[in-house]
Order: structure tokens, then C-alpha cells, then sequence
């Protein structure tokens, strides 16, 4: 079986998108509203000779009574029982809110190797770069500036990802 690697973060931080752009295709449906991918979709995917099973996750279901914070977790939690390596997508224009704290504190017991992306830092300006600054806190260990949406730092992303398959 090939090592498996998840995405993991909130609505709408661009998870489906970065998903899309190593697949090449529009497997995971991108939308504005939080909360649209609702099923996990998995691809073959192979970066730097290496060849792995990628996964898209949601389950944030609109109008349930399980609160957003809880089924993001459940989610992470999910990644974390069958990934290999787990990466944490992040709004860099939002910076680290309640729900990345939450999902960080539960990564962090794991001790499964995550990388935080930090996404939609569509210029590489020095404000946009100091916005990272937060994520480090965090205490994940390695953070990366990318946007998922214009291809900025992705492969650098995944240089580090298939590093630690
Ligand atoms: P998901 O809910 O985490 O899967 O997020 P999506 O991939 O569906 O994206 C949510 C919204 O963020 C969509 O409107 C995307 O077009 C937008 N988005 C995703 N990546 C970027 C990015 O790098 N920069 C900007 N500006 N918007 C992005
Ligand atoms: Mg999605």
C-alpha cells in the first residue's frame, strides 16, 4: 500500500484547491461557501519520484448541531489514525484562529510528522511573509507560505512532504 497523505484544516482555507493542483484535475469541488466538500477524496498522486495516496477531507456539514470546531477536529483525527504524514492548511490573511488552535493542540499529541501550509498569500511582500510568523507559534515545527490558487511555494511544500514519507 502507498504511504497515505492527508490535508487537514477549516472551511475555506483552500484545502480542496492545493488538492486539485497536485492532481492536475478538479476532483474536489472548490466553493466560496465553507463546507462543500462533505466526502473525502482520494487520488494517486507522485511528487519527486515518490508515489503516494492523497487526500482531500471535509465532513463540515452546514446546519448540523455538532459544532464547525468538532468536525474539523474529527477530521484531523481521522488524518492522524491512518496518514503518514498530515498537512495543515492555514488563512494566512485570517491568521491562526480558535479552530487552527484546536486542530494544532491535537496534532501536536499525535506526533505524526505535520507540515502547516499557510495559504493564500498570493504576493510574496513582506507583510504577507511576516503573517507566517504566528503559525511557527503554533509549535508544529516547519511552516510554508504558499498559495494554493496562483502555485506559490507549493513544490516546496511537497519537497518536504514526500521528505518524510
Ligand atoms: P476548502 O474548504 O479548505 O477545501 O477550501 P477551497 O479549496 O474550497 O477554497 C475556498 C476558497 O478559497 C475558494 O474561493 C478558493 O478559490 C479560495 N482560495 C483557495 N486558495 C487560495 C489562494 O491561494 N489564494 C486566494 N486568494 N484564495 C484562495
Ligand atoms: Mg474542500
Amino acid at each position: 500500500m502507498k504511504p497515505l497523505v492527508a490535508i487537514v484544516g477549516r472551511p475555506n482555507v483552500g484545502k480542496s484547491t492545493l488538492f486539485n493542483r497536485l492532481i492536475g484535475r478538479r476532483i474536489a469541488l472548490v466553493e466560496d461557501q465553507p463546507g462543500v466538500t462533505r466526502d473525502r477524496h482520494y487520488a494517486d498522486a507522485a511528487w519527486g519520484g515518490r508515489a503516494f495516496t492523497f487526500i482531500d477531507t471535509g465532513g463540515f456539514v452546514p446546519g448540523e448541531k455538532d459544532s464547525l470546531l468538532k468536525q474539523v477536529r474529527e477530521q484531523a483525527q481521522l488524518a492522524v489514525e491512518e496518514c503518514d504524514v498530515i498537512i495543515f492548511v492555514t488563512d494566512g490573511r485570517e491568521g491562526v484562529t480558535g479552530a487552527d488552535e484546536a486542530v494544532a493542540k491535537y496534532l501536536r499529541k499525535s506526533g505524526k510528522p505535520v507540515i502547516v501550509a499557510v495559504n493564500k498569500l498570493d504576493t510574496t511582500s513582506g507583510q504577507m511573509q511576516s503573517l507566517t510568523a504566528d503559525f511557527y507559534k503554533m509549535g508544529l515545527g516547519e511552516v510554508h507560505a504558499m498559495s494554493a490558487e496562483h502555485g506559490l511555494g507549493v513544490p516546496g511544500l511537497f519537497d518536504e512532504v514526500v521528505e518524510k514519507l
